[in-house]
């Protein structure tokens, strides 16, 4: 499944967070674009404390920054065996460790 991302219709960038205007060019014809969710762990860590008790009984948590191939960085969840930098994802909505609806990201290799 593809992801949409707010897309510029002035200059043909996508943008993230949503934004009313492009941060590229401040232009205002946005329109959600469905993009390729494909993309690369540009950093990660895997999380051993919270401070959050939510979050404690699901310990460690690896989260992630992802360079998408259309050049938006996403946070998600990842996969701790997936965390290598530069390790090529897939990233689409799914469940974060506590059941929230999240971005997650797993290895094209699996
Ligand atoms: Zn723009």
């Amino acid at each position: 499944m593809n992801l949409c991302l707010p897309h510029c219709q002035v200059c043909a960038r996508s943008h993230w967070p949503s934004r009313e205007i492009c941060p590229h060019c401040l232009g205002h014809e946005i329109q959600w674009t469905e993009i390729e969710s494909s993309g690369s762990v540009v950093t990660a860590t895997l999380l051993h404390h919270s401070l959050e008790p939510r979050f404690r009984e699901h310990l460690p948590v690896c989260v992630a920054t992802i360079q998408l191939d259309c050049g938006v960085c996403v946070l998600v969840y990842l996969e701790p065996g997936d965390l290598a930098i530069g390790n090529r994802v897939i990233v689409s909505t799914g469940t974060g460790p506590t059941g929230q609806e999240a971005l997650v990201a797993k290895s094209v290799t699996r």
